[in-house]
């Protein structure tokens, strides 16, 4: 058999989108992910869908593997032909424990690649406001290990040396020892007045920043209980958050957001709380399928055959225009067979999904639900009057309803199936206990039905309760009443039903807590 390769991969300081390209375009090909906690499980993602994922940090009910036995491991995969990742915090080669990787693959003939990532020596200090050099600041910086055992410390560190490097100090793995950190720079000679900060999970939602001076850093890091991860920065640059701290300014900062719609669809979602400075967490509990049963296929069969006798189209999302779409090509009929029918969309992203195919909306609510639509079309369709309404199984009745009471004899085909998606993923359970979700999106009534089911599949004994601390955000009334039936309480819902209008009503949101309004 041939032996497989290893790449050693920085995965960033924590925000999955730290990684490089090349890094990721590693993910994405290989049979087995080796990680642990500082790589963010969001990367996991991007792996192939049968990909192996094996942890290899701390859980409650485990300890830690040994850097020897991690060491056999990638040696072990690699020789049954795999192609495998070691995904490692940050940059491999800073505290990393590559050499030892590598060196062991290089002993067993086995092929390796380190990808260097983005280290949190550097990124974590620049997402708190504090670069590491500056012209008139710091004109070199140091990395330095703070933790080791304490009597290791003393005779790895030099201390006066260190002390007494022209510029910034950064420290990895110090938190517990800042007290003993702090005494030993001001003992070989910094001045006690030296600025100094910690940034805990930086890049991260729990990003959070203790400033001080040495002498009195310690005390202030226990009143904040800052623990671990954190980086320690230590010089004048420092002094830079003051004018410089800029995540912390955006209006999402802080929040993990789930973003439950399906994975083709989430996108636009997660970019947009992204960009807003939040962190999306995409645990997509639905996935659409065209229907495969010969009924049904006869049905839409039949049903887009009659192209010709439709007075209109009624699209109600995007996923329904996609799917209207792929049916007409697969049964080869040409849009132009509807040239009586006018086009009706309930919003403007259906709308859009209508134009980019060439068809322009002649009907175009202005509330984007099927109540909207209907106000529209009073007065502009008649009694007698034909409509076909390509939607998903889940479509709610009332448009179909209503449209028979006026009269119009409607033709609904359901040309894609809603399905429940359980993600595989073992660590939200676990993230929704510790607070770490801070806010659910639902941007429809099954997202909401299944992540309930996703989550006790996962394991979760009461979901509704295990949602409790978190801020309900829904996309529209409908899906809030869904959630209300289901025990959780609907904090968010914006008054312009799309997903706009939802990332602003998560941000007004925010600047109401904050205090800003
Ligand atoms: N190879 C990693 C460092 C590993 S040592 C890198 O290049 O970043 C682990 C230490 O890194 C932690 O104890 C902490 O000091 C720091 N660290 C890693 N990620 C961090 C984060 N998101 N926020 C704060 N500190 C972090």
């Amino acid at each position: 058999m041939d032996k497989g390769i290893v790449y050693l991969v920085g995965a960033g300081p924590g925000d999955p989108k730290l990684i490089t390209v090349r890094g990721l375009e590693a993910l994405k090909r290989s049979d087995v992910i080796v990680y642990d906690r500082l790589a963010s499980p969001q990367l996991l993602n991007y792996t192939k869908p049968d990909a192996e994922r094996i942890y290899v940090g701390k859980l409650p009910d485990r300890h830690t593997m040994k850097q020897e036995e991690i060491n056999q491991l990638l040696v072990d995969l690699a020789l049954q032909g795999k192609t495998v990742i070691r995904l490692k915090g940050g940059d491999p080669t800073v505290f990393g424990r590559v050499g030892e990787e590598a060196e062991l693959l290089h002993r067993n003939g086995i092929l390796y690649e380190i990808i260097p990532g983005i280290t949190s020596a550097i990124a974590v200090p620049a997402y708190a406001g504090i670069p590491v050099t500056h012209r008139d600041l710091a004109s070199s910086f140091s990395v330095i290990t703070g933790h080791e055992s304490p009597e290791k410390l003393d005779h790895s560190i030099y201390w006066d040396k260190v002390t007494n490097a022209t510029g910034t100090l950064v420290f990895l793995m110090g938190v517990a020892k800042i007290g003993y950190i702090s005494d030993q720079l001001i003992r070989h000679g910094r001045s006690p007045d030296t600025p100094v900060a910690l940034v805990q999970w930086g890049t991260r939602a729990e990003q959070r920043t203790v400033t001080g001076i040495l002498s009195d850093i310690e005390a202030k890091v226990k009143a904040a209980n800052l623990q671990p991860p954190a980086v320690i920065i230590v010089g004048d640059v420092v002094k830079q958050r003051a004018t410089l701290s800029w995540v912390e300014k955006k209006p999402l900062f802080g929040q993990r957001i789930l973003v439950t719609r399906a994975r083709s669809q989430a996108s636009e979602l997660a970019a947009k709380i992204d960009e807003l400075g939040g962190e999306a967490y995409e645990f997509p509990v639905i996935e659409t399928r065209l229907p495969s049963t010969k009924e049904a296929e006869s049905a839409i069969e039949q049903a887009l055959g009659a192209a010709e006798s439709y007075d209109w189209v009624m699209l109600t999302s995007i996923n329904g225009v996609d799917c209207f779409f792929r049916w007409l090509d697969r049964f080869g009929i040409d849009i132009r067979r509807f040239h009586r029918a006018k086009f009706a969309a309930v919003g403007p992203k259906t709308a859009e999904a209508l134009a980019s195919r060439g068809v322009r909306a002649d009907l175009l609510p202005e509330s984007f639900r099927a109540e909207g639509l209907l106000d529209s079309l009073s007065g502009v369709i008649a009694e007698g009057q034909t409509a076909l309404l390509p939607r998903g199984d889940l479509a709610r009745k009332i448009l179909p309803e209503e449209l028979k009471i006026r009269g119009v004899k409607t033709v609904e085909i359901d040309v894609y199936d809603t399905v429940l998606s359980v993600p595989e993923d073992r660590w939200l359970p676990e993230m929704l206990e510790r607070g770490e979700i801070h806010t659910v999106t639902f941007t429809s009534s099954s997202t909401v039905t299944n992540l309930l089911e996703a989550l006790r599949r996962l394991g979760v004994r009461n979901p509704a309760e295990a949602l409790k601390s978190c801020e309900i955000a829904c996309i529209g009334p409908v899906t809030a009443k869904t959630a209300e039936a289901n025990g959780l309480k609907a904090t968010i819902v914006p008054d312009t039903y799309t997903i706009d209008g939802l990332v602003e009503a998560l941000a007004d949101r925010r600047r109401v807590s904050k205090g800003e309004d």
